[in-house]
């Protein structure tokens, strides 16, 4: 076995080539690398996919989450409740801008931020949530919206690792960052829907929010040259629009391949008691952005060595909490009990996960695994 990769971008190339390639001519043949009409194609074709009322294409994922903060345009000194266990963007904008992140404990089930510690983390001073649907699937947002209704708070969700999946409350299905007052994704290559480059995106159902949002990506200006807040400089380019405008027409093709893999997965970890396979949540679709195991009793750094004997890529995500994070440290910043985030950092393995894995590599790769605990 060779050569096995985290995530395999040549292999899905390869097999949309040719509209990709077609679809990078035509922009190079136009030199319509800024704002081409393909990126307006793709903002449509997104809306619509998600059922959502605007879709605003921007920079990167970080960006769309730094753009969100300021259209909400918080009071100063705002605290803003996020995950402790996720990745550094979603925390490093509210410091960016000056509010100060308030790190939640998460559930060691979902990996998802715990309604209960986002409750026991609010004071006065608290103006929003920032849920991050961790991995694939979504966080609680019944739970979520009913605390932010109580305590007057905006949500902005962080979509970059659940994009295609939805929250189904009751039977009735809503698109993962279309829930919120504004949801963000990130189109880094390796997400379910990725660019071949930087890309991000905001979602809201709000039609003043969204022309906020597109006059803060946009230098602040509505008409040319003329600057009526202050803002950024943040798109989606050309190029990268015709690559997610093909990616999108098989973005459920790719999640339903990653959630094959993982079942299959699944199925060679179940007997192990050491083992805890993702638990999929009843109210969400898991779209499994990462397979992550939890493994116990100390035995996953042995695990870890081994793949990386049997030249097996895996990943550790996170391996530290925010609230451990260097960055953060004498900032202003806040945190509770965070037990279950610092335990996640020790037992948490995530495995190869992409739209092109063979039953035979993932064989390979449980094997290496169980054969351990034998
Ligand atoms: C990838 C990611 C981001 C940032 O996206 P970029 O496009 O890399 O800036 C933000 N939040 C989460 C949870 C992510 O996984």
């Amino acid at each position: 076995m060779r050569n096995i990769q985290m995530v395999d971008l040549q292999s899905q190339y390869k097999a949309i080539q040719h509209e990709i390639d077609q679809g990078m001519k035509a922009v190079l043949d136009s030199a319509a690398f800024i704002k081409g009409p393909q990126v307006r194609d793709f903002e449509t074709n997104l809306q619509e996919y998600l059922d959502c009322r605007h879709v605003i294409g921007c920079g990167n994922g970080t960006d769309a989450l730094q753009i969100a903060l300021m259209a909400l345009d918080l009071p100063p000194g705002s605290e803003i409740i996020v995950p402790d266990f996720t990745f550094i963007a979603t925390a490093e904008v509210v410091s960016l801008l000056g509010y100060v992140p308030v790190f939640a404990d998460v559930s060691k089930e979902t990996f998802n931020i715990d309604p209960d510690s986002i409750r026991k983390n609010i004071t006065s001073d608290t103006s929003a949530i920032i849920p991050v649907h961790l991995f694939g699937q979504s966080c609680d947002m019944t739970a979520i919206k009913n605390i932010a209704e109580e305590h007057d708070l905006r949500i902005i969700e962080d979509n970059a690792q659940a994009i295609g999946s939805y929250y189904n409350n009751n039977g009735s299905k809503t698109a993962l960052g279309t829930i919120g007052d504004i949801g963000c994704t990130s189109f880094f290559p390796s997400k379910n829907l990725g660019a071949y480059g930087d890309g991000g995106a905001l979602f809201t159902q709000d039609d003043a929010l969204a022309k906020k949002i597109q006059i803060i990506a946009n230098h602040g200006m509505e008409t040319r040259y003329y600057h009526d807040v202050i803002g950024v400089n943040s798109r989606l380019d050309t190029l990268q629009a015709v690559v997610l405008n093909v990616k999108l027409k098989h973005l459920d093709k790719y999640n339903q391949a990653r959630r094959k893999a993982a079942h299959m997965y699944n199925s060679f970890f179940e007997h192990i008691p050491e083992i805890i396979t993702p638990r999929e949540v009843e109210y969400s679709r898991h779209v499994f952005h990462q397979y992550t195991l939890r493994i116990q009793d100390d035995h996953r750094d042995p695990i870890t060595q081994r793949l990386k004997d049997k030249n097996i890529p895996h990943g550790i995500y996170y391996p530290v909490p925010l609230h451990k994070q260097q960055a953060f440290q004498g900032k202003m910043a806040r945190h509770g009990d965070c037990s279950r985030s610092l335990e996640l950092t020790r037992e948490v393995i995530s495995l190869p996960m992409h739209t092109e894995l063979t039953p035979e590599t993932i064989e390979y790769i449980a094997q290496t695994i169980t054969t351990y605990f034998k």
